[in-house]
């Protein structure tokens, strides 16, 4: 495991100072959450589990569709790219709409943003709780059950979303705003819309669509860029999560609305992003540098095809989004970020 980068600024201090994992504490302890979660967690698996002996109908199939679609956008949009990586902006009652989707599928905008964030920070160190180093079982459960951090490195890592009451309150209560919306979507569309469609759905893109991202997109898989951690981009997590495989791009672009680089490379997100900010719900999509958009020569930084070893060449601060600022150009069609606009935003680096 390579040493921790030496640069870091003044917030990171602090979050170490008063990191729990420093501390000793995970998986230690009392933590009625964790509880709930595993609960919450086993209970979703078993209605999917029944239509295996019940049998499902063509509307069970056609709701799992849309739900399925619903928990791409809710989580992968949403709470990953607005959320955690500010990678456009939102008006209020958007953010709101936002919020509203997220907590819908029992997530909470504060605590993903928040652990998100420091693993984008500490990706592939010790001080990571995504990835694979603690192996396969923490990586894929053990990890929504705890994420390793203490609640107030998350509100920390998170204050600029900590300022909004409606985020902090789904912040506390966000396996009400789940139960919530589950049951109502049994008592309008019946058991199999919901075992199908809310529940299937749920469970393979919020349990285990991201769990098989954060696992095999930083252990096995081609890495495009020379990053300062093992991230991968992984093909068939890559279509099937509308983007969201293309890990390592992710990784060596952070704010960046687009996961895919090259043509071949669809993300889904990205195009439903694009189509929100034409019809002017969302604005200022932060797309990725020009010449890595265009597929032309590799540049700076990138790696070659296959798997490489981990990227040296520079530190883990300069791939976040100030990097990809200063390389950015404006975009070929209207509605996507150009460089130096005022509305430039985005959430804090950390
Ligand atoms: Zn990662
Ligand atoms: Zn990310």
């Amino acid at each position: 495991m390579s040493a921790l980068p030496s640069r870091r600024p003044p917030e990171a201090r602090i979050i170490d100072e008063a990191s729990s994992f420093a501390n000793g504490r995970l998986g230690v302890g009392y933590d009625p959450m964790r509880g709930l979660r595993a609960v919450g967690i086993g209970l979703l698996h078993l209605p999917p589990v029944t239509l295996l002996f019940i049998g499902t109908t063509a509307t069970d199939w056609l709701a799992f569709g849309v739900f399925y679609v619903l928990v791409l956008f809710a989580l992968g949009a949403g709470l990953h790219r607005y959320f955690a990586h500010g990678a456009f902006t939102a008006s209020r009652p958007m953010q709101l709409v936002l919020a509203a989707l997220a907590g819908a599928f029992f997530a909470d905008p504060i605590r993903f943003a928040g652990s998100h964030r420091l693993h984008h920070r500490w990706a592939d160190t010790p001080r990571d709780f995504h990835g694979p180093a603690r192996g396969w079982w923490f990586s894929w459960i053990g990890h929504h059950l705890e994420d390793g951090y203490s609640d107030s490195e998350l509100l920390a890592a998170a204050r600029d979303l900590a300022q909004r009451p409606e985020l902090i309150w789904l912040h506390r209560y966000s396996y009400v705003s789940g139960t919530g919306a589950a049951a109502l979507t049994w008592l309008l569309g019946g058991y199999g819309v919901f075992a199908a469609g809310y529940c299937l759905a749920w469970c393979l893109v919020g349990i285990h669509g991201g769990s098989a991202v954060n696992y095999f997109c930083h252990k096995s898989g081609r890495r495009r860029f020379e990053t300062p951690d093992r991230s991968t981009n992984n093909t068939f997590l890559g279509f099937v999560l509308f983007g969201e495989g293309w890990h390592n791009n992710h990784h060596r672009f952070p704010g960046a609305a687009r996961a895919g680089v090259r043509w071949y490379e669809l993300d889904l997100l990205f195009y439903m992003l694009r189509v929100l900010t034409r019809v002017g719900l969302i604005s200022s999509l932060r797309d990725i540098p020009e010449t890595h958009a265009a597929g032309e020569s590799r540049g700076q930084g990138e790696a070659s095809q296959g798997k490489s070893d981990r990227g040296e060449s520079s530190g883990r601060g300069s791939h976040g989004w100030g990097a990809v600022e200063a390389q950015a150009k404006p975009w070929l069609k209207s509605g996507v970020m150009k460089a130096g606009s005022k509305t430039y935003g985005g959430p804090p680096t950390i």
